[in-house]
């Protein structure tokens, strides 16, 4: 548990059991229960579905609700606040089906609503929200379409809140609502002058793209006021950006929301609800630090601080205390979803068999090989080290301009592995390794192939380096024994994970286990609930995982309740505008053009048109 830190980054909803397999956590009224990642993995394979598979466990997204929520009630009973809490969750953070149709459901106690940035994000919204005084929070451009939407939605009982991202908006909510014979419910995003550390700052301060200047708030009031309508201003929102590290930015920007709410009330606007947008972040590194990937408060930090600070500029100027909306996206739904593989392949970087001299009329530089390797000690480490990597260069050299054979390159390189290979194991012995030689363990690390896309269901990881927590999900009453990077089934460089958690922040490999002939090895990815799923691309063409939902109950077993079979090939030829019909058809052609040929007999083109359609209806990943 230590060498992956799971109980650092797992946040009580991983831990490991006694047989040595990662375990989801899940708390009920009687007790806790723990269930195998290994049990889910063989009932799911029982069912035929295969790796990669990302896997929802419902528990788990309830779990994250309710401490959302509990977390502000008890900060607000506590502290005496007269307002109430309002969750919405944001659509674009994980947009499927049955992630937004579980918030609905489970959210309904706590009437949790959600936030939508976009025309076909309302639509959701709408059909799966109650009508009866669910809060739907919309961001973004809306243009003529979008507002009438969301005006008639209103005479369902919807609260739907436009919020005001630039001044043209302004003029078409106005005219549609003149036109529908409708008062909307407006909402104003503020520029915070105030910025935040962590990877998406650029949301906040004055160059931020998105929300109303102080001077352009101010003519958006003067127009309400003109057009008799500033009863409808009843919100004022503010979004710092994702994945805020420190609590000390967020009391700071919430101190700078309250000036504008106050400033807004004063102005006579009714308002009632202050939106605090995301940037609740979560602890991917389990460290509790001011770190990108990491946040330096709990939950119950960031609620208390947020309610303490509206609190005291509200009641220093007797404004009476607002709902607190905030947008939660990452946090609601991280632990929700983790990616499964297995692993096809593995390279090692280990010297096969040497002779033990040199051959006497081998090339010079593989008598010095040899002598480096006879005299290697703890002692000479850099030494070494710097003559072997000089020899190496020079035998590249010479393999280039012809002076070399292969077979004798291939002895070299060798040489070169078992060299490189005792002075890391000296090193890790002696356990302080001098600057120089610090890139040697990732240089000889093994490379294990993952049956995954980086691309696809990590997108975070390629494009911002984000770390998520990685570790093999059994066999961890074993010590690991080797150190791996993971590649991907794409044939791209970058499809690789190198960067994983450490004690001291991150690291670029992973310990891991041998594989075992006959039998499968299984890694799991966590924390990848948000933004993964809609960010993933196509590269190489591989497409959609498996997915699968499970449900844990109070007895300890576990209900499948939903499986979505992944992309096949058809499907994902579809994608870029291929048929499938249309090319088994040419295909067919080809075939037939061969037994015409007499290339083909009968049966064969049968079993070739047999494969092709195989191809066509098989998984886009390695399959077994
Ligand atoms: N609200 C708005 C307006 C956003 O743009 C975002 C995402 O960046 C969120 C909420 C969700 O933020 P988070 O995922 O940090 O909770």
């Amino acid at each position: 548990a230590r060498l992956y830190r799971i109980r650092d980054w797992g946040a009580g909803y991983f831990d490991l059991s006694d047989k040595g397999e990662v375990t989801a956590k899940v708390g009920f009224p009687a007790g806790e229960v723990q269930v195998s990642l290994m049990d889910i993995v063989s009932g799911i394979g029982e069912r035929g579905l295969q790796m990669p598979l990302l896997l929802r466990i419902e528990n788990l997204l309830d779990a994250r609700i309710a401490l959302l929520n509990e977390s502000f009630r008890a900060a607000m009973a506590r502290q005496g606040y007269q307002g109430s809490y309002q969750g919405v969750f944001p659509i674009k953070v994980n947009q499927q089906r049955q992630v937004i149709e579980e918030i609905a459901r489970f959210g309904a106690r706590y009437g949790h609503g959600l936030e939508a940035g976009s025309k076909a994000e309302l639509v959701i919204a709408l059909s799966t929200l109650p009508g009866n005084g669910s809060v739907v929070v919309c961001n973004g451009y809306k243009d003529r379409e979008f507002i009438d939407l969301g005006l008639r939605s209103l005479k369902l009982g919807y609260r739907c809140i436009f919020v005001i991202e630039t001044p043209t908006e302004l003029p078409i909510i106005l005219e549609r609502s003149k036109a529908l014979g409708i008062r909307p419910l407006i909402g104003m995003r503020a520029k915070l002058a105030t910025t935040v550390g962590g990877h998406w700052n650029k949301t906040s301060g004055d160059r931020s793209i998105f929300g109303l200047t102080t001077s352009q708030l101010i003519e958006v009031v003067d127009e309400l006021k003109a057009q008799g309508m500033l009863d409808c201003l009843q919100l004022l929102h503010c979004h710092l950006g994702s994945q805020i590290p420190n609590i000390r930015d967020i009391r700071s920007a919430v101190m700078e929301a309250c000036r504008y709410y106050i400033n807004l009330v004063r102005e006579g606007a009714p308002m009632g609800f202050l939106d605090l947008g995301g940037g609740l972040a979560v602890d991917y590194l389990g460290s509790r630090a001011n770190h990108t990937q990491s946040m330096n408060y709990t939950i119950d930090e960031y609620s208390a601080a947020i309610v303490e600070v509206v609190m005291e500029t509200l009641d220093a100027n007797q404004v009476p205390h607002p709902t607190i909306v905030t947008e939660s996206g990452r946090p609601t739904v991280a632990y929700y979803s983790l990616l499964l593989f297995n692993i096809f392949d593995v390279t090692h970087f280990e010297a096969g068999a040497l002779p033990s001299t040199p051959p006497p009329d081998e090339n010079p530089l593989i008598h010095h090989l040899y002598e480096v390797l006879e005299r290697l000690a703890a002692g000479n480490l850099q030494q070494c080290y710097n003559k072997t990597c000089f020899y190496r260069d020079e035998i590249r050299e010479q393999f280039k301009r012809g002076q070399v054979s292969l077979r004798t390159r291939s002895l070299a390189e060798n040489l070169i592995l078992e060299i490189l290979q005792r002075i890391l194991a000296i090193l890790e012995k002696n356990g302080e390794t001098p600057p120089e030689l610090e890139g040697l363990r990732e240089q000889l690390a093994d490379i294990y192939y993952g049956n995954l896309s980086v691309f696809q269901s990590l997108p975070d990881h390629w494009a911002i380096g984000q770390v998520f927590p990685v570790m093999p999900i059994h066999r961890l009453g074993e010590r690991p024994s080797r150190e791996a990077i993971i590649a991907d089934i794409t044939c791209d460089s970058d499809g690789r994970i190198d960067n994983f958690i450490d004690v001291h922040g991150t690291r670029k490999t992973l310990p891991l286990h041998p594989l075992k002939d006959g039998e499968e090895y299984y890694l799991g990815v966590f924390l990848v609930g948000a933004y993964q799923e809609t960010l993933g691309d196509l590269h190489n063409l591989f497409g959609d995982t498996n997915v699968v939902s499970v449900r844990i109950n109070e007895d300890g077993s576990f209900d499948l309740t939903r499986e979505d079979q992944g992309d096949s090939i058809a499907d994902i030829l579809g994608y870029v505008q291929y048929n499938a019909k249309e090319l088994f058809e040419r295909f067919r052609k080809l075939a037939e053009q061969g037994v015409r040929q007499g290339s083909l007999s009968i049966a064969e083109r049968q079993e070739i048109l047999e494969c092709f359609a195989a191809g066509l209806r098989g998984y886009t990943y390695f399959e077994r």
